[in-house]
């Protein structure tokens, strides 16, 4: 399997669960594969399908995607077709004797195909090896994309009772989980539940306050790489559209306004890399799997956590760096109240509220954002930072708020947990009107003890209690304060607490310019890109079918110039190989030349680094290969070697067996130095201070790296 996923797909290891669920579906079994986006679903189901004998067939309810995966297999050289209501029954038919010649490997079909007259006949006749239900959630009335065609499948259980059937989805509460099983018949389903963690999504909250600039700067950061911008309405995506057409963005508006040719003449646009700005309302992104979307924008508030988290999904498919930026005021609440207020019942009304107040709770937050969305789904992170949000990079200060708390807290005990966050910020501004003079909280001790501060402070201030459950709300849509026992206990135990003052958190840098430990040259890269553009324009497929943007940074950070050379750069399968390679090595070959660069020799072994440790450690990693000493890899990389030490521990924790054994000091050394950790408890500082000026502290602290491994 390893074999042909690195000749048909040019990959040389599989994602998390890729290989186990693969496993399953060649023993035959039943299995039930819940993934996020991006995580790889489709291999699943197609190397299985390209090494079984027979044919197997895929259900995709979505024909944009369907076409996807099929241009995407057939550059691969895979024997693949789709059957749906895009084509001519002369076209089925044609497609239909191939299956029946054993000319196809893969057949995919619109579920409502199922009850065409004939279909039955025709493949119940045919060897089938394997049926694959993509976006199996559709089938249940519990999840948020019923298609009542989906519960059609159940025949496929009746067709072919003796089949492997698996199922694929993103999304799926246990309920839905359930519903799928039973719907489909599967039997005793080996189910595999991959973790949602996106570890190349950066998640960056920014105030909304400002938005038209900050936006402006975030977006020029991203000139020229692709971009989906959300806002609420159909209004706010054609205004802004269109300042940014003016300000010279490759720009273009999509809601659900629009007439249909208008709304696939933009995806097909922003799909072939010929506008890099899709500025659209929720309507946009089901069915679109475009690989290389570097940067999702939030000009409002999502409805829900899990909306959010499909919708910031759409970066970063090819696991390259992607950033999701939400721009966030509370008073955006009020947007969705038109919305919410046409909820049927009461009971949905409420459930609505509360899937708002998490997500506002979610802007709130002072700890990792990541953290917060992994645990909407039930997982817990390892760590209690992931690196990679903004709160964990230190973007916002830290202040220390504990008198605030505790005042805060002491305010809404004092007004009986009755009133909402602006009524207890105006009694602790010291505001009296009609309504604090009739409770008489004119004549609180805490009635204007917060003055110095503004309104907006206090209020992001109780914000931010709340998302550290110091502070509870009601739902409705009138929420009032309430006191937690967290809450209690921080004023009976007198804790200490400091917030981050999130006013102007600032984003990232855009993407690395870097891959591994090779920088990718700009020049070779757009001239790769243009290259891929012509080749795609004549087969009339989508850029990224031909290569993905992962592939071009890598021939622009290495400079491949051999076939050897070529068909190790990431995702050159055989096929792509024969069909495109000799191009792309000749653009390579004529910028070496002009350039007088050399090809890049690479490290023997390529076992991807660990993914959710950064770029900067996969640097490091890189250069540790490739046999560099401590010194060498500090001055290439422009640290201090006490940093690059740093980096060595954390990648010995994910990687054991990193091979570091040309740094090791000699034994006499090692013997000393251990003699010294071990009478200091291990700890440097004091080790340093028994052994004096001989041994420097980047000398012990390697030698305890080699230690603490002996030991284990
Ligand atoms: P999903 O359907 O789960 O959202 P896809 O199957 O579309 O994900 O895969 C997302 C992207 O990752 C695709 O571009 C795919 O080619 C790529 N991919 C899948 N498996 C691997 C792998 N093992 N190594 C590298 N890239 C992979
Ligand atoms: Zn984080």
């Amino acid at each position: 399997m390893q074999e042909l996923l690195k000749q048909v797909f040019g990959y040389d290891s599989f994602y998390p669960l890729q290989q186990e669920i693969i496993a399953s579906v060649m023993q035959g079994r039943d299995t039930l594969a819940i993934m996020p986006t991006g995580g790889g679903k489709s291999l699943c189901y197609q190397l299985p399908a390209i090494k079984m004998t027979g044919m197997a067939i895929v259900v995709s309810p979505l024909i944009a995607l369907m076409k996807d995966q099929v241009d995407q297999l057939r550059v691969s050289g895979v024997a693949v077709a789709l059957i749906n209501s895009s084509l001519s029954g002369a076209e089925i038919a044609q497609v239909q004797r191939a299956a029946q010649a054993g000319q196809i490997k893969i057949l995919y079909i619109a579920p409502e195909r199922l009850a065409a007259m004939g279909f039955a006949s025709f493949i119940r006749d045919l060897p089938i090896s394997l049926i694959a239900i993509d976006e199996a959630h559709c089938i249940s009335e519990w999840g948020h994309d019923f298609r009542p065609d989906y519960r059609e499948l159940r025949i496929l259980r009746q067709w072919f009772p003796r089949v492997p059937m698996m199922a694929l989805t993103a999304t799926a509460t246990d309920k839905v989980r359930a519903d799928i099983v039973t719907q489909l018949q599967l039997r005793e389903p080996a189910v595999f539940l991959a973790s949602f963690d996106r570890p190349n999504l950066k998640y960056v909250v920014m105030p909304k306050k400002g938005m038209a600039t900050s936006l402006h700067d975030l977006l020029d950061k991203y000139r020229g790489q692709s971009c989906i911008v959300y806002c609420f309405s159909r209004k706010g995506t054609e205004e802004l559209a269109e300042s940014l057409q003016h300000s010279g963005f490759k720009a273009a508006a999509y809601h659900g306004g629009l007439d249909s040719a208008t709304r696939s003449h933009v995806q097909d646009q922003f799909i072939r890399d010929e506008i890099d700005m899709i500025i659209a309302t929720i309507a946009f992104g089901m069915g679109i799997d475009k690989s290389n979307v570097r940067l999702v924008v939030h000009c409002d508030l999502p409805k829900s956590v899990e909306a959010y988290y499909q919708e910031t999904g759409r970066a970063g498919r090819d696991g390259l760096p992607a950033e999701c930026v939400l721009f966030f005021s509370h008073g955006d609440r009020r947007k969705h109240a038109f919305f919410i207020d046409q909820l049927e019942t009461e009971a949905e009304q409420q459930k609505a509220w509360a899937k708002l107040e998490e997500v506002l709770r979610f802007g709130d937050l002072s700890t990792c954002r990541r953290q917060y969305l992994l645990g909407h789904f039930g997982e817990v992170m390892p760590r209690d930072k992931c690196d990679n949000c903004d709160n964990c990079l230190g973007e916002t200060v830290q202040v220390d708020a504990t008198d605030v708390t505790r005042t805060i807290l002491t305010a809404v005990q004092a007004t009986r947990e009755s009133f909402g966050i602006g009524y207890v910020a105006s009694v602790l501004l010291g505001k009296s009107d009609e309504r604090s003079e009739r409770f008489n909280h004119h004549l609180l001790p805490v009635f204007g003890t917060l003055k110095a501060h503004k309104k907006t402070e206090l209020v992001s201030i109780i914000r931010q209690l709340i998302s550290l459950h110091l502070l509870a709300q009601s739902t409705g849509e009138y929420p009032v304060l309430l006191m937690t026992p967290k809450g209690r206990d921080f004023l009976e135990q007198k804790q200490s607490l400091s917030l981050s003052s999130s006013m102007q958190p600032k984003s990232g840098k855009g993407l690395d310019q870097s891959i591994d430990a090779m920088p990718v040259d700009p020049i070779l890269f757009d001239r790769l890109r243009i290259l891929r553009k012509s080749l795609a324009d004549q087969r009339g497929v989508p850029p990224y079918v031909i290569f993905g943007d992962k592939t071009l940074r890598e021939m622009a950070a290495y400079f491949p110039q051999s076939e050897t050379s070529l068909l190790q750069t990431f995702g050159v399968g055989r096929q792509k190989w024969e069909q495109f390679g000799l191009e792309f090595l000749g653009v390579v070959r004529d910028y070496a030349r002009e350039t007088g660069v050399n090809e890049i020799q690479r490290a023997v072994s390529r076992s991807p680094a660990p993914k959710y440790l950064g770029v900067t450690y996969s640097q490091t990693r890189e250069l540790l290969r490739s046999g560099l000493g401590l010194e060498a890899i500090a001055a290439r990389r422009g640290l201090v070697p006490a940093t690059v030490l740093g980096h060595i521990e954390k990648l010995l924790q994910q990687e054991p067996d990193l091979s570091i054994e040309h740094l090791r000091p000699d034994e006499s050394q090692l013997e000393i130095i251990h003699r010294a950790l071990a009478a200091a408890g291990w700890s440097l500082v004091a080790a340093k201070e028994n052994l004096g000026e001989k041994y420097s502290y980047e000398a012990i602290r390697l030698a305890r790296i080699f230690l603490r491994r002996n030991q284990d």
